[in-house]
């Protein structure tokens, strides 16, 4: 027999979808905060989201008639029309995260709309309204929500331990205050303050509340527009980096997303003067007009899809590339007089230390092979090549011979006036066949041509 399921049944298996652990649910209260235009919210937690999660904040609120429909399954305010659909501008739009929230926890909802004189507080649990008090409370909204997935214990059983919780809600949470600096937000787990970003002027401000301000202060501007889209952002140079690529993060119009293209498309950037090992810090926000990207993708909202990809990889990647070129990507600390050894992670900078240039004014020391190493017997270990002369036998590192050639080669053309310039060490135009209307810009001349290797 074929049933209907009852709503309750019915939340519970969205609920499964939008809230998958603490940090979900905190995000999307959140987001309906940012949604609401609150300029400071506060989110008390204990046990990492666990047992409690709450959140208050003073933006516009609801009215004692919108609040119950806010607890309803596609119940929103923030679409109005089918074609809402094809351009959203907030970070909600599918009106079902409070429903799914309250149906798999014990929840208070408190607001009061701006302009009302009393607030309404709605409470319950598993999805069913218990409590309907008028309340006096300060405008905006307040949620609590309390033993998450008490009534899923298939979830329960995956919640993993409180501290690991609590760094997935703390990730989720420092995301979106860099997606939104201009907001205060303050965090307390368990009663003690984990994050606290008072309302920033700009994006540097804010990541130097989150990360530290030694930090910020070496990070690089990104700022790049094409095509109607702007990234800007901060990116670190060759020598700030982390162990993970947690902190590559990637905002599109204000919702952080996870997008393995363009991850992938700033790991690119960075390969270059990066080891295999180690990641770059790199906060992008990316704007671009909301037609041009669907958020639409996954109950979390968190992976979106973009018109033209190409384009935002494009960009992307030449938006870091521009920042990567800046004389301080690479550290001051890099030893230039060596550069022969730390060529490998030196961008070509247009203003290169001086230290640089001597290694090219050195005088080549006189020889000729043919006197020098004598006559050549052949290879050994396709490594070296042996020769001799009368009274000596040489052994020569092909490569390291090879890397001579090119340095007594560069050093000629350097002394006739005509070297090639190498404009890039950081290469463009990884994204092939990309079509011509995103077509690579000519390279730039160089003050001064790579080194050797
Ligand atoms: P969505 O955000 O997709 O619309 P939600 O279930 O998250 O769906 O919220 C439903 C509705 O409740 C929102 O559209 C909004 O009108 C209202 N709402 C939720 N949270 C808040 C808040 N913090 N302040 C004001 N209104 C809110
Ligand atoms: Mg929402």
């Amino acid at each position: 027999m074929i049933r209907r399921l009852p709503d309750a049944v019915v939340n519970k298996i969205a609920a499964g979808e939008v809230v998958e652990r603490p940090a979900s649910a905190v995000k999307e209260l959140v987001e309906n905060a940012l949604d609401a235009g609150a300029s400071t919210i506060a989110v008390d937690l204990r046990d990492g989201g666990a047992a409690l999660v709450r959140v208050i904040d003073d933006g516009i609120g609801m009215t004692a008639d919108e609040l119950p429909l806010a607890l309803e399954r596609h119940a929103t305010s923030k679409l109005a029309t089918d074609a809402d659909l094809d351009a959203i501008a907030t970070l909600g739009f599918r009106g079902e995260a409070l429903a799914a929230i309250s149906a798999v926890s014990r929840f208070t909802v408190t607001s009061r709309a701006r302009g009302a004189a009393e607030g309404l507080r709605l409470g319950g649990e598993g999805g069913a309204v218990i409590q309907r008090l008028v309340v006096p409370c300060d405008a905006g909204t307040s949620i609590e929500v309390r033993d998450l997935f008490f009534n899923t214990p298939a979830r329960l059983k995956f919640l993993k331990s409180a501290a690991t919780e609590l760094s997935a809600t703390l990730r989720a949470l420092s995301q979106l205050a860099l997606a939104h600096p201009e907001v205060q937000l303050r965090v307390a787990n368990n009663g003690r303050p984990v994050l606290t970003a008072p309302a920033a002027a700009t994006l540097k401000e804010r990541i130097g509340a989150l990360w530290g301000w030694d930090l910020a202060g070496r990070l690089l501007t990104v700022q790049h527009a094409e095509h109607g889209v702007r990234v800007h952002g901060h990116a670190s140079p060759a020598d700030v980096t982390r162990g993970g690529r947690d902190d590559v993060i990637v905002i599109v119009n204000g919702r952080p997303v996870r997008d393995p293209a363009l991850l992938q498309a700033v790991l690119a950037a960075y390969r270059p003067i990066l080891a295999r090992d180690r990641f770059p810090l790199v906060v992008l926000a990316v704007d671009m007009p909301p037609a041009d990207v669907d958020a639409n993708v996954h109950p979390t909202k968190a992976w979106v899809r973009f018109r033209h990809p190409r384009l935002v990889q494009e960009l992307l990647a030449a938006a870091l590339h521009d920042a990567l070129q800046q004389p301080t990507a690479v550290a001051a600390a890099v030893d230039w007089s060596s550069a022969g050894a730390a060529a490998s992670g030196a961008p070509v900078a247009a203003a290169a230390p001086a230290g640089q240039s001597a290694l090219f004014a050195e005088t080549a020391a006189p020889y000729t092979t043919a006197v020098r190493f004598g006559r050549v017997l052949g290879q050994v270990q396709d490594t070296f090549i042996v020769a001799t002369t009368d009274d000596e036998v040489f052994f020569l590192d092909q490569h390291v011979v090879h890397e001579r050639v090119l340095f007594e080669r560069l050093e000629a053309e350097l002394a006739s006036g005509g070297a090639p310039s190498q404009a890039l060490l950081a290469k463009r135009g990884r994204f092939v066949g990309a079509s011509p209307r995103w077509s690579r810009r000519p390279p730039r001349p160089a003050a001064v041509p790579g080194s050797p290797t």
